[in-house]
């Protein structure tokens, strides 16, 4: 098993969203004026695994508008086909697409696309909910054309701590567990490596490994107490096997995956 950091561009994001005030201003606060990060990657993941090659999210596209706590820097050389090239792969050998959830910059990339893409069920939901079409509509972040992805529901029983989970392979080595929080039905992917450690493609789940060793809900998940026990779930399972944790935003994502450093709980 091979698997690859993409890197489809980066984005800055207001401190407010990284670091959510309590109450009311957990989501107001992301509308008023406020400091910006330095600019973090938005990773998507391919992984190469008996014969087949496998996406997780497909990252943004040069065509993104800025929101008012992310600001994106995506060059077209950038998008999903530069991004896999860069890693040596070729785009046409994509055979399926996971993915996390349905925001902008994990699903605009399948644009390029042409193998079928998946998505849980949950997460379908959410996105065709009213409320997720009117902040749409106010953001000004439309779904992509052409997205019609499959839905799935997660029917396989216990994962380690995750009690909810789908393999994607025979083997049982990728394995699609439910990680509710930043959105009601984001889900993350972890893959047994050839070492046996759990590579953990967490998507948003959180920001950074920071933000799961604190146990912070983020400023936009609907259920703070729903991402919290998520965050607990995630570190118990790291207790049980050795993880590498990779969240799609943390700039340490790319460097944890190449040196297969596993999240050590506190
Ligand atoms: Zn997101
Ligand atoms: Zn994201």
């Amino acid at each position: 098993m091979r698997i690859h950091a993409l890197t489809t561009g980066t984005v800055r994001l207001k401190r407010s969203f990284l670091h959510p005030s309590a109450g009311v201003r957990r989501q107001l606060d992301l509308f008023l004026p406020g400091e910006w990060s330095a600019p973090v990657p938005i990773h998507c993941w391919a992984i190469e695994h008996d014969g087949r090659l496998l996406l997780v999210d497909t990252g943004e596209t040069a065509a993104a508008r800025d929101i008012p706590f992310a600001r994106f820097e995506v060059a077209a050389s950038a998008e999903l086909p530069g991004a896999l090239s860069a890693s040596g792969l070729d785009g046409g050998r994509v055979s399926e697409v996971v993915l996390t959830h349905h925001h902008g910059d994990h699903v605009d990339g399948i644009v390029h696309v042409s193998a079928p893409v998946r998505i849980h069920a949950a997460e379908l939901r959410h996105a065709k909910a009213p409320f997720s079409r009117v902040m749409r509509r106010v953001l000004r972040q439309p779904l992509p054309p052409g997205f019609a992805p499959q839905a799935f529901e997660l029917t396989g029983g216990p994962f380690g701590a995750f009690p909810r989970s789908l393999a994607l392979s025979d083997d049982g080595r990728i394995v699609v567990v439910g990680t509710p929080g930043h959105t009601p039905g984001h889900v993350s992917v972890i893959c047994v490596d050839d070492d046996g450690r759990h590579v953990m493609l967490a998507g948003d789940a959180t920001d950074t490994l920071e933000q799961l060793h604190s146990q912070r809900a983020d400023a936009v998940a609907p259920s703070p107490a729903t991402h919290r026990a998520t965050l607990a779930r995630i570190l118990a399972h790291c207790r049980q096997n050795a993880t590498v944790y990779l969240p799609s935003h943390d700039p340490a994502s790319a460097a944890r995956l190449r040196d297969g450093t596993v999240v050590v709980p506190g």
